[in-house]
């Protein structure tokens, strides 16, 4: 138990070390997870300062995979990557009940879900912190992309969807956000988040070398119990939670490559693919959850 250390989800006295991860994509650097008594809360304890944070996220990974680029790997990746955006898009057209309404994409990364948007006909802004990243999205895309400061910025009620695809677990204060997104949401409208699953069926498997701990990049780790009362802090109900069935094969192999098996991708793609069967019994095992939140009001 740390001295004065309290919960930030639920403000419990006594957090404890959990496990110590090593940071395998940029600085090998080790990090702890501390875990709530209380409600079971597991965060990276002692992040980087967030104006030092950039330098974790210096590594090709974080880079868009080129198009163009050959190998067996990439080709895979593209081709999920297909899927997905197909399956997200279908996802926000029936859980919002509309098509061609208004959507905000926070951490629209390089927009390529922006883009899907866009192109079904939806009217899109992009919130992206990486410049360069914002820059490519706004030129292929041909989406507007705004700095993360530009958000209190915007009007109220202009939204009919807000989406956050793996980008909640990197922020520092995700409770400032979730408010920000309940008063920029439209009344009845839809906030969708994708999140990592710390108690997935891989996660367990793997322990500290499960790649979507991810520190220090990840500082909140969520189970449904714990996203759950995140939520209904900030004034939302879930609605639904789905899974996201690819991440756990990416996930998987990622995990491998940090356990420094013999042949990661492969030995990856077989245990995902137990973990996947297995889930099909348990939804809230799953590698990724998305979950969709309305205002309870
Ligand atoms: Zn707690």
């Amino acid at each position: 138990m740390t001295k004065g250390l309290t919960c930030p989800l639920c403000s419990s006295a006594g957090p404890s070390r959990y496990l110590t991860c090593t940071d395998y994509l940029v600085s090998m650097e080790s990090f702890d997870l501390y875990k709530c008594p209380q409600c079971g809360f597991v965060f990276t304890h002692n992040p980087p300062a967030e104006e030092d944070s950039g330098r974790y996220y210096d590594s090709p990974e974080y880079i868009s995979h080129d198009d163009k680029a050959g190998g067996f790997v990439n080709m895979i990746y593209l081709q999920a990557r297909k899927i997905m955006l197909a399956r997200k898009k279908q996802l926000v057209e029936k859980n919002t009940g509309i098509s061609g309404g208004s959507i905000l994409d926070i951490g629209c990364g390089t927009g390529w879900f922006a883009g899907t948007m866009k192109k079904a006909g939806w009217k899109v802004t992009g919130i992206e912190p990486n410049g360069k990243a914002g820059d490519f999205a706004s030129a292929h895309a041909g989406i507007d992309v705004l700095h993360p400061s530009a958000i209190s910025e915007l009007p109220g009620e202009n939204f009919d969807c807000i989406t956050m695809w793996h980008v909640l677990e990197h922020f520092n204060n995700p409770v400032n956000y979730i408010f920000e997104i309940k008063r920029l949401l439209k009344p009845g409208g839809l906030c969708i988040a994708a999140l990592p699953n710390c108690i997935s069926y891989d996660a367990m498997h793997y322990g500290k070398d499960w790649a979507a701990w991810d520190v220090p990049r990840h500082l909140w780790h969520f189970t449904p119990a714990t996203f759950r009362i995140f939520a209904e802090k900030a004034g939302f109900i879930i609605r639904n939670t789905v899974p996201l069935p690819l991440d756990v094969f990416y996930i998987s192999a990622l995990s491998e490559k940090n356990r420094r098996s013999l042949m990661p991708f492969v030995k990856g793609m077989i245990k995902a693919l137990v973990f996947s069967l297995k889930s099909l019994c348990d939804k809230e095992k799953n590698s990724s959850l998305i979950y969709f939140l309305e205002t309870k009001d």
